[in-house]
């Protein structure tokens, strides 16, 4: 293929309605027909990465390979493209202006004024076709946060259109938008979707498909007005109704032949066709008879379940592959830590579940109730996984309970304490002294080397793994024998034996007690599912039939 192409997907009338798995479904229908297909995101905020920001409002912070902290978006793309997206596709308005100032300051721009327009639209297209380059795609898929009409984005959409002026042939825009019901009216409305066409065409934009989004699917006359009234082929409206599957969208638009249509636009010939694992993968999570009952265990309880499952989604996700593996449907509910906190009878609800999961956190709110909670798990044999915080917490209720240690903490939670199990990484002290907080802590993949013979080891199948990291504190050398001698089993370490990376209990003491410091749901996919999770829901399947 002579040039690559790029295909940039822009919202309109509301956001939220799904254009980051839009994106991610389109990359994964052309990669079935034999492209080699990237993803690049584009957040139209000032902050530079996604690891300032709390999860509970803007979603989960996702962290690639090379350490980004990005935008739960990029989850999204690794999960549909089974690729690692890295650092270079992911970019902030934050993250644009830093470096066009930093080139200036080093005279980068031999002496020219320096604008907004053009020179922060070149950058932005300079990314777009470093991350293609980088990836070695034929076709980038690249969403820009936010909607059309915004004023946040307007320099994105400058950059695209620039991009499409250039080279016509090679761009494509992909409008994806809601058509609302309102409930007195009982009928589709489409005018929202004109206008906000019309908003696109303002910034030199002409869409080439648009992806009606709604809670049915769109009907004929329908898609006879969006056509006319925008300017778009009526076979380049593609319907999008609302599903219980995300993972059935590629093939929703498979229905309308969206592939070969895009492919057409660019000249371009499928290859092959090849999405019958993903198929089937469809087939069994819409289909699974019995179901696991796993509990996440947090401190956002109160804030309801939707926001919930957007700070967790790589986790909840990586559950749900999981069963589906076993072909059973993942029940999944939240536990309020402050609940056990402040009644210890009501871990009496956990003899109910299947498995439990304490994911990552941070701060000192609910932390004893988790803590009661694994214990609760490791007292009563039910199977439990600790993720990051919560294989740290593992390490401070096994010290309290198993060998003494009564005021064991983490020095997170207890600077103060005697006994600091868990304590800060010395280059992460020297960071928070400097108040250096933005993409600094141990980021990333990071190897880890496995104790031969341990469950981590069997579930793994090899002796050396990489996983995905983001902390500051870990586990205190000091107490390592202590813990060992009393039946901690460290299975996993850094190469240089220097950080305790996996702890866990044997399996003649416990069906499954494990803890990880990394996030290995950051590496879980829909059709290779993380051998951690899998050997969780094995586990809590035959304990609890
Ligand atoms: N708060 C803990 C730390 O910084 C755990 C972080 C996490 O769970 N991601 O080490």
């Amino acid at each position: 293929m002579s040039h690559k192409k790029y295909i940039f997907v822009i919202g309109g009338v509301m956001s939220g309605v799904g254009k980051g798995i839009a994106s991610a479904s389109i990359g994964l229908i052309l990669k079935s027909r034999g492209f080699r297909v990237t993803a690049v995101k584009i957040d139209p905020y000032i902050n530079v990465d996604a690891g300032t920001m709390n999860p509970v409002e803007h979603g989960e912070v996702f962290v690639t390979d090379d350490g980004d902290e990005t935008d739960q978006d990029i989850g999204n793309y690794e999960r549909f493209l089974d690729a690692n997206i890295l650092r270079d596709n992911y970019m902030t308005t934050g993250r644009v202006y830093q470096s066009v100032i930093s080139r200036e300051r080093n005279l980068e721009y031999g002496g020219k004024c320096v604008e907004v327009v053009p020179h922060i639209p070149y950058e932005v297209i300079d990314r777009i076709k470093k991350a293609a380059t980088k990836s070695r795609a034929e076709i980038t898929m690249v969403e820009i946060g936010g909607t059309a009409g915004e004023y946040q984005n307007i320099l994105f959409l400058e950059a695209a259109r620039m991009m499409h002026l250039k080279n016509p042939e090679d761009v494509l825009f992909i409008f994806v938008t809601y058509l609302p019901v309102p409930s007195k009216i009982g009928e589709m409305k489409t005018k929202p979707t004109q206008m906000a066409v019309k908003s696109l065409n303002s910034a030199g934009i002409q869409p080439d498909f648009i992806l009606c989004r709604a809670e049915q699917p769109i009907d004929n006359p329908r898609k006879e007005k969006i056509a006319l009234f925008c300017n778009v082929q009526k076979d380049a409206i593609i319907s999008a109704p609302d599903i219980d599957i995300v993972y059935q969208v590629p093939i929703n638009f498979e229905k309308d032949k969206l592939s070969e249509k895009i492919l057409k636009r660019f000249g371009l010939k499928p290859k092959q066709k090849n999405l019958n694992a993903w198929r089937r993968m469809v087939a069994i999570a819409g289909n699974g008879k019995d179901k696991v009952r796993v509990g996440i265990i947090g401190k956002y309880f109160a804030s309801g379940e939707f926001i919930l499952s957007d700070a967790y989604i790589s986790v909840i996700e990586s559950i749900k592959y999981a069963c589906w593996k076993y072909k059973r449907k993942a029940q999944i509910e939240w536990l309020n830590s402050d609940l056990y906190e402040k009644d210890p009878a009501a871990l009496k609800e956990l003899k109910n579940f299947n498995c439990l999961v304490v994911p990552g956190g941070f701060g000192s709110r609910g932390v004893e109730g988790k803590i009661a909670a694994i214990g609760y798990a490791r007292r009563n044999h039910l199977p439990y996984l600790g993720l990051c915080y919560g294989m740290q917490l593992m390490v401070v209720e096994f010290a309290r309970s198993v060998c003494g240690l009564k005021d064991a903490n983490t020095t997170e939670i207890n600077p103060k304490t005697k006994n600091p199990v868990i304590h800060i990484m010395p280059e992460q002290a020297e960071k928070l002294a400097k108040k250096q907080y933005g993409n600094t802590m141990r980021l990333g993949a990071w190897p880890c080397v496995l104790k031969r013979g341990t469950l981590a080891q069997k579930l793994y199948g090899k002796n050396k793994i990489n996983e995905r990291h983001r902390h500051r504190y870990e586990f205190n050398n000091t107490y390592r024998s202590l813990l060992e001698k009393n039946g901690l089993v460290i299975s996993g370490t850094s190469p240089d034996n220097k950080l305790v990376e996996i702890v866990e209990l044997p399996p003649d003491s416990h069906p499954f007690f494990v803890g990880v410091q990394f996030h290995p749901e950051f590496k879980s996919r829909p059709l290779n599912p993380h051998p951690l999770f899998l050997g969780l829901v094995e586990a809590g399947i035959s304990v609890k039939k």
